[in-house]
């Protein structure tokens, strides 16, 4: 039964405290975005937001989502790139806001339990004073939340290495769409591994809160590692980076990191901290090495003899403070790239390339002249070590022809990613923004998704319009 806004308010506030329950426009507004360029152009209002402090308060609220027939749709920070936070048909967004307590950090079983709404860094704090830490290391984690994470199977420049977010949710608490609650993983588990029946964490990870809403997580943990180096290396042409890669593959050793800077990286961050003296080339790579300070001092002396093979120049650091200052200039991105094209505003459209690493060279060289083609300026970066090639699109979002061509550029390179057998996405999910991509990616594997989709969620409540294309 479909109820009007009004209804669906008055329904919440029910079941709901006053203060859990937001429907005045204003306090609306900023739930219409999150960092997706579609999210600007879109402006899709929820009829209400909700701020649960508690399961049952999640509970109360998809019974009403479920009884009334309106969407409901979880959100975490709203850091997102692909419109996954956004209610594009109206409805309720769950904000987790307030659901962000560690419920136990136990480190002799290396795991902790939170909730979705816990800001990364937050864990990663808490982690930090046992000599814990939380591998997947996306670059908004002062912002993003667990749930959103999970929720996306987010991950970062250690993925290469420690993998993503995935690898690291042993177990979660879940509301699905009849507005029951399971706990996935075992209900009284503390177990690091199972092959026990269908493993059904993996399928809500990476769901995108199309099959389930999280309101705990089971997470594992992992000793930090003492001491890391860091190797900064440039290359004369793309494809040396991919063999130097090779090199050190075949030599036994897989890096914590390599992080790509393409020249177009390297110029802009050279505008915005020339003291760092990146090298010239082609390309740029920040390997990084870690383990306990002996084993590091080795390690990073005998990655770095083989990295020179290759490189054109080489030079590592061990100190942790020129460790930082190197990795700032990796983070400074979104600044460094406003300098190198004042007037021009980055979107994040077509930005997650993940492709083999041996088409990294030509899919960045096809990228690069597609841009060309279109008039559109891109600046290339990304996990190198996995693949996965960020491209930042900048233009000037009032032009109107500039944006239809962005438009067009952000559909070649997704179709580029396919083309040479990668992925769409490599971290930041599907969302709104590249369902219709699905098919194409998928085949039919993707109507076993849909069946999945229809099976555990038939009102099509949860999060509709995303990821499940035509
Ligand atoms: C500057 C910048 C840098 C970024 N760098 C990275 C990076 O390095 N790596 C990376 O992977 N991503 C990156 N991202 C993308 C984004 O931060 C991640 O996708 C992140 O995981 C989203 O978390 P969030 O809390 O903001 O989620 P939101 O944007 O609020 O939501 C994301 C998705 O999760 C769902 N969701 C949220 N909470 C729940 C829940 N409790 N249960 C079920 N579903 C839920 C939402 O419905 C939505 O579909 C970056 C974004 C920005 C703006």
């Amino acid at each position: 039964m479909a109820v009007g806004s009004a209804g669906v308010v008055r329904r919440l506030r029910q079941v709901l405290p006053a203060d859990r329950v937001i429907d005045d426009r204003a306090t609306l507004i900023p739930y219409q975005y999150d960092a997706s360029f579609w999210s600007l152009r879109q402006r899709r209002m929820p009829q209400a937001v909700i701020v649960p402090e508690t399961v049952a308060d999640v509970v109360a609220a998809v019974r009403v989502a479920s009884e009334t027939g309106v969407p409901i749709v979880p959100r975490g920070a709203g850091t997102g790139q692909t419109g996954g936070a956004i209610a594009p048909e109206g409805g309720v967004v769950v904000s987790f806001a307030r659901m962000r307590r560690v419920v136990e950090v136990d480190r002799r079983n290396l795991q902790a339990i939170v909730e979705p709404g816990l800001v990364y860094l937050d864990l990663q704090n808490v982690l930090a004073e046992r000599g814990l830490f939380f591998p997947p290391d996306p670059g908004s984690g002062r912002a993003c939340t667990i749930g959103g994470m999970a929720a996306n199977n987010a991950s970062g420049p250690h993925a290469v290495r420690w993998g993503t977010t995935s690898a690291y949710v042993l177990g979660a608490e879940v509301v699905l769409a009849d507005a029951s609650v399971i706990t996935t993983g075992g209900v009284r588990s503390k177990a690091l591994k199972s092959s026990s029946g269908i493993d059904l964490t993996k399928l809500f990870v990476g769901s995108e809160g199309t099959l389930g809403i999280f309101t705990k997580l089971r997470l594992r943990v992992q000793p930090r590692p003492p001491a890391r180096a860091v190797i900064l290396a440039g290359y004369a042409r793309l494809e040396d980076t991919v063999a130097s890669l090779d090199d050190l593959f075949e030599a036994g050793i897989l890096p914590s990191t390599a992080e790509l800077l393409d020249r177009s990286a390297v110029e802009a961050i050279q505008l915005w901290r020339p003291e760092l003296g990146l090298p010239d080339g082609e390309a740029v790579l920040l390997i990084e090495v870690e383990g306990t300070p002996d084993q590091v001092g080795a390690s990073v002396r005998f990655t770095d003899g083989i990295v020179r093979r290759r490189a054109t120049v080489s030079r590592f650091a061990e100190d942790e403070k020129e460790i930082q200052r190197l990795w700032a200039a990796r983070s400074g991105m979104a600044a460094a790239t406003a300098l190198a094209h004042p007037g021009k505003h980055r979107i994040f459209a077509g930005e997650d390339l993940a492709v083999p690493l041996t088409e990294i060279p030509r899919t960045v060289r096809a990228a690069r002249e597609i841009g060309e083609q279109l008039r559109i300026a891109v600046i290339f970066y990304g996990h190198f070590g996995d693949g996965n090639v960020h491209t930042a699109i900048l233009i000037d979002p009032e032009d109107a022809d500039e944006v239809q061509r962005a438009d067009e550029l952000a559909d070649r390179l997704h179709k580029l990613a396919i083309e040479v057998g990668g992925t769409v996405t490599g971290e930041h999910g599907t969302g709104a923004v590249r369902a219709q991509y699905m098919r194409a990616e998928h085949g039919d594997a993707l109507d076993v998704m849909k069946r999945i989709k229809d099976l555990m969620d038939p009102k099509g409540i949860l999060n509709p319009g995303k990821l499940y294309g035509s």
